[in-house]
């Protein structure tokens, strides 16, 4: 059978899945996307995220009348025009920084709104959420929740970290594996002076750091300005993370007790951020608990070729080193590259799809490991203190 004579199938309308969906579209490779939700907004997940060393990759992959529209996601309009801001780093006992080192060529952006930019002229099929996945030696079929089935030469499992594709690839160790790290934020208003205070002492996009006396982290950053959200005030996040080595044992059903908890762990957040500690227990309605957890096999079997995983799918990471996202763009470019060679003939399908593993898991696999390692030193000020003398990969990306 020729290569392209069934399409590609994309399970999952994330970033990954969306981004692959583009590429192929750019190819004219056929393929069909499909997600779980009802629609691209109906699950609140927004947060920003930084494009950094896979920037370029990112915007290859995409049209140009898109290209120029992701520019349009950021944070702070134009900010890239004259990216003034720092990786910052504080002791958040003192507010004085620990690092404070200017960016590499990133742009932080809104992930909501990165996703809808990336929907443009793709038809995603919704509601449609992968149960269950059957494979021959000719192709592959998903049996979604609803009854609907779609059958191609390839099936990508995009669903991110609790992916389905990824329990029917590795039934004997697809579970994630839980951090002794609980985290909780919420999106908070601030006013203009509010934020050019923030801004002035801190960043004008994030910044993070580490309570000394209880080893909390305590991270802070923007998510749209007026420019962008129509009102006079600044959307931004405050989040914090604690070490909770049993998670059962800490009282944390009720939104009162995540504001106790709260209180309890940024107890020695210096006086000039506790304001933000307030507006985030005040915006306890926006209360978002992250599950801390990754996957770092990176490897999965592909059922003679009829699968492969990408993204968080693959590789779920924590996001202490904020390369998660930028991984899952340099899978797509990578399989959109080796899949160009297939096409010419250059390489076989099964080479191709040998050269796509050996390539994430060698790359991936670590860096998830990486970052939770960075989580760890995140809760862990004896060892981040020392800036010089540390080695923690918490900070080391940014000391290059
Ligand atoms: C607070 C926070 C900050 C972050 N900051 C950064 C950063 O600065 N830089 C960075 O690089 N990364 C960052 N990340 C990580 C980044 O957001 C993720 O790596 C990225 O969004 C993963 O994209 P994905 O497409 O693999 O998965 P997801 O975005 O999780 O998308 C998966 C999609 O699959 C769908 N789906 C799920 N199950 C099914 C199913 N059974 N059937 C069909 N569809 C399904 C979902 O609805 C979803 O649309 C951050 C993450 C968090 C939580």
């Amino acid at each position: 059978m020729s290569w392209d004579q069934l399409p590609i199938l994309i399970s999952g309308a994330g970033i990954a899945g969306l981004l692959t969906a583009q590429a192929l579209k750019r190819l004219e490779i056929p393929f069909i996307i499909f997600d779980r939700d009802e629609s691209v907004s109906s699950r609140g997940q927004g947060w920003g995220i930084t494009l950094h060393w896979a920037l370029n990759d990112f915007l290859s992959l995409l049209p140009e009348n898109i290209q120029h529209k992701v520019f349009k996601c950021q944070v702070l309009e134009d900010f890239h025009l004259n990216d003034s801001g720092n990786f910052v780093y504080i002791n958040a006992g003192t507010a004085n920084s620990l690092v404070h080192i200017p960016p590499s060529k990133r742009l932080r952006v809104r992930r909501e709104q990165i996703r809808k930019t990336l929907l443009e002229g793709i038809d995603v099929n919704w509601s449609c959420k992968t149960m269950e996945v059957r494979a021959t030696d000719a192709e592959v079929t998903v049996l979604c929740e609803n009854g609907r089935t779609f059958t191609g030469k390839l099936l990508i499992g995009a669903e991110g970290s609790n992916s389905a594709t990824r329990r029917f690839t590795n039934p004997d160790n697809y579970q994630l594996y839980d951090l002794p790290v609980r985290f909780l934020g919420s999106t908070v208003i601030l006013t203009h002076e509010e934020y050019e205070e923030v801004s002035k002492h801190f960043d004008s996009l994030l910044f993070q750091g580490t309570i000394p006396s209880n080893d909390t982290f305590f991270w802070f950053s923007l998510l749209s300005s007026p420019a962008h959200n129509g009102t006079n005030f600044y959307e931004c996040q405050v989040n914090f993370s604690w070490n909770c080595p049993n998670k059962t044992a800490e009282k944390f059903d009720t939104v009162e007790d995540k504001i106790n908890v709260i209180k309890r762990v940024s107890s020695g957040l210096n006086e000039n951020l506790m304001f933000l500690r307030d507006k985030m227990v005040a915006a306890s309605d926006r209360f978002m608990e992250i599950r801390l957890s990754d996957w770092p096999y990176a490897d999965f079997d592909d059922k003679q070729g009829k699968i492969i995983l990408i993204g968080d799918a693959c590789h779920a990471m924590v996001m202490y080193r904020g390369e998660a996202g930028n991984h899952a763009i340099a899978d797509v470019k990578l399989f959109i590259d080796l899949l160009e060679k297939c096409r010419k003939q250059e390489i076989s399908w099964p080479e191709m799809i040998r050269a796509y593993k050996d390539d994430v898991k060698a790359r991936a696999g670590p860096a998830v490991l990486l970052s939770r390692q960075a989580c760890l030193d995140a809760h862990n000020w004896e060892k981040l203190k020392d800036f010089q003398l540390n080695k923690s990969p918490l900070l080391a990306l940014r000391k290059k």
